[in-house]
């Protein structure tokens, strides 16, 4: 990836100290969905970071990781899946629960949207902790395997990073913090 969208990607985020609590500062990406061709320019270099795998299908973390994950799978011309928080999806599902700092939340897939023995690539905006995604990957392993991650924005003092390589080295985010 050109340094020159680095640049601009970085640009285009928002900061937003203190949302959705105090001490966490938010990285808000719908600026860069204002810009039509630094969206199709992010689209085309996350495809770029998994094109000479093996990709079936991408899936996509409710709700940001759809905003470029459908952008993604087009451009891979591959299959988009929808990953849910519990109780949004009509048809049957399959169910991954996982721990939050407090409690615990539950996402969900359609069954007949992961193809059995078939490669997904898992897609968020940002990787944080690590843990939505590695739920997502669970969630997908029930029936398929995991290709790999890929975000826009990944914050490396949190070491989402080393938590997901358990599963598979292959990731990708387009910038660092
Ligand atoms: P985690 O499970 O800790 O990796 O958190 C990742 C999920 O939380 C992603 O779906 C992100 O959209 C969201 N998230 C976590 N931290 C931030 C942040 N600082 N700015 C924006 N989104 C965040």
């Amino acid at each position: 990836m050109s340094k020159e969208l680095e640049i601009n990607i970085k640009n285009s985020i928002r900061d937003v100290p203190d949302f959705p609590k105090k001490g966490i500062l938010f990285k808000d990406i719908t600026p860069i969905l204002l810009d039509s061709q630094l969206t199709n320019n992010i689209a085309q270099a996350l495809a770029d970071a998994h094109k000479h795998k093996k990709i079936d299908a991408v899936a996509g973390i409710e709700s940001r990781g759809y905003l470029f994950g459908v952008l993604l799978a087009q451009k891979l011309e591959v299959p988009f899946i929808l990953i849910r928080k519990a109780g949004k999806l009509p048809a049957k599902t399959l169910q991954q629960s996982y721990k939050l700092e407090y409690g615990s939340a539950t996402i969900e897939v359609h069954e007949d949207a992961v193809k059995e023995n078939s490669n997904v690539l898992i897609h968020d905006d940002l990787l944080a902790t690590g843990g939505t995604a590695e739920a997502a990957a669970f969630l997908v392993q029930q029936k398929a395997n995991v290709a790999g991650f890929s975000f826009v924005i990944s914050l490396s003092f949190l070491n989402g990073v080393e938590s997901l390589q358990k599963i598979t080295p292959n990731i990708t985010s387009l910038i660092t913090y």
